[in-house]
């Protein structure tokens, strides 16, 4: 690339974090990383920092903080620990934040990157989903552009002629379907979350796995693009499609269809957003369309995977109801990881809570985390009836 990068990764010991650290430890000469956050996971983050050089390595939980500055005592890599901490180092400056935590528990970080100016590489689809309005438009202020990681908004992203957009009609999303695309009802009732989280194209962290069975991950994304593109909700549509060898579709007025294709490897998309404007080498499999022979797609069934329905009524309705939508989704998902419910249940918790209560829409951070907690706990209350 022309200039070196000042990069920070924010959820760097996950499958994304770890992808793009694939990358950049491939090209060294490309980025300086400032910093990496985790969660939890002391070794992993300690391994990423000495491998990259990173200046400051931040763990979440602050009980933690004593075991990573022993992992990287010596090495010069400064150590932090806490929520707030992982805020500041979002807001570091850098030329990209790489925001790849997974859930709601991201929005303070994607913030602070957005008011720091800094160009954020969005991975973390919960956030937006749930303080969509809030975050495009402290990005509007800013004047930062966020570059879409998830492969599909990434595939429209690319397709999307963004000085006209008045030419386009719709966009696509495509959806693998994941492990259970073929499964009745009754097959799903007793799927394990062991078996739940064996997706058959891409390998990605628990949350989003189980996310792709349900489908509400297809769900979430509907939100996130009708935030990133900014289209009439009927013009945001959903297309099954099994190879996973079209990431998503931008469909004009004259009937030109633009599609983004290639192997379904994160590090496609991450490399766009690394690199953009300009483009980088990956170690990537090259598409080969003689091998692949044919590509399928159907219309999702809205009976077997009721996610995609709740979803696009959160996005219709809006205000709240996305925040509600992604925070029950979240307790339901670990409840289920958890194997305190069944994987039926997801949805249909997710369903209750939304029908629940109706809250009026967030007109600060504040607001959507009171939102986001009350959907939480509503859900957990819902639970507790499921499995008494
Ligand atoms: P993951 O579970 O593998 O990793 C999550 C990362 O976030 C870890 O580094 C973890 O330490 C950190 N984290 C978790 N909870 C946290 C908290 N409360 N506070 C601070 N840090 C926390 O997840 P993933 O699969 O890499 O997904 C990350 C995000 O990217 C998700 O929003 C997901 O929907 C999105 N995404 C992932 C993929 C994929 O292929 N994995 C594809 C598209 C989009
Ligand atoms: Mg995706």
């Amino acid at each position: 690339m022309a200039t070196r990068k000042r990069l920070s990764i924010l959820g760097a010991t996950g499958s994304v974090g770890q992808s793009t650290l694939d990358l950049v430890n491939r090209n060294p000469d490309d980025f300086d990383i400032i910093a990496l956050t985790a969660h939890r996971d002391v070794e992993g983050l300690a391994k990423a920092a000495k491998e990259s050089g990173a200046n400051i390595a931040v763990i979440g939980d602050p009980e933690r903080a004593g075991a990573l500055a022993d992992a990287l005592a010596g090495t010069g890599i400064a150590t932090a620990a806490g929520t707030e901490a992982i805020c500041d180092a979002a807001g570091m400056e850098a030329d990209l934040v790489m925001a790849a935590i997974v859930g709601a528990a991201g929005i303070p970080s994607v913030m602070a990157a957005i008011e720091a100016g800094t160009t954020v590489g969005l991975a973390n689809k919960e956030s937006l989903v749930s303080a969509g309005s809030l975050m495009l438009e402290a990005a509007r202020k800013r004047g930062v552009t966020i570059l879409p990681v998830d492969s599909e908004h990434n595939a429209i992203f690319q397709c999307f002629d963004h000085q006209r957009p008045a030419g386009i009609a719709s966009i696509i999303l495509t959806a693998s379907g994941g492990p259970f695309r073929e499964w009745s009802r009754e097959e799903m009732r007793d799927v394990t979350p062991e078996r739940a989280v064996q997706h058959p194209n891409w390998s990605m962290g628990a949350k989003i796995s189980i996310d792709s069975a349900t489908l509400m991950n297809k769900g979430l994304e509907l939100i996130e693009a009708r935030y990133l593109f900014d289209l009439p909700p009927d013009d945001c549509r959903i297309i099954v499609h099994p190879q996973s060898v079209i990431h998503s579709l931008v469909e004009y007025r004259d009937g030109s269809v633009l599609a983004q294709l290639g192997a379904p490897d994160m590090r496609i998309p991450i490399a766009y957003t690394l690199a953009w404007p300009e483009r980088m080498d990956t170690p990537c499999e090259r598409l080969s369309l003689g091998e692949i022979g044919k590509l399928d797609f159907e219309e999702p069934d809205p009976v077997r995977f009721p996610a995609i329905a709740l979803a696009r009524a959160a996005m219709e309705a809006g205000g709240a109801r996305p925040a509600i939508l992604n925070a029950a989704n979240e307790e339901a998902v670990a409840a289920f990881l958890a194997g305190r419910i069944g994987f039926l249940d997801i949805t249909a918790i997710v369903g209750d809570v939304l029908d629940g209560y109706a809250p009026d829409a967030p007109e600060s951070l504040e607001d959507v985390f009171a939102i986001d907690e009350a959907a939480r706990a509503a859900a957990q209350k819902q639970m507790d009836s499921y499995t008494a």
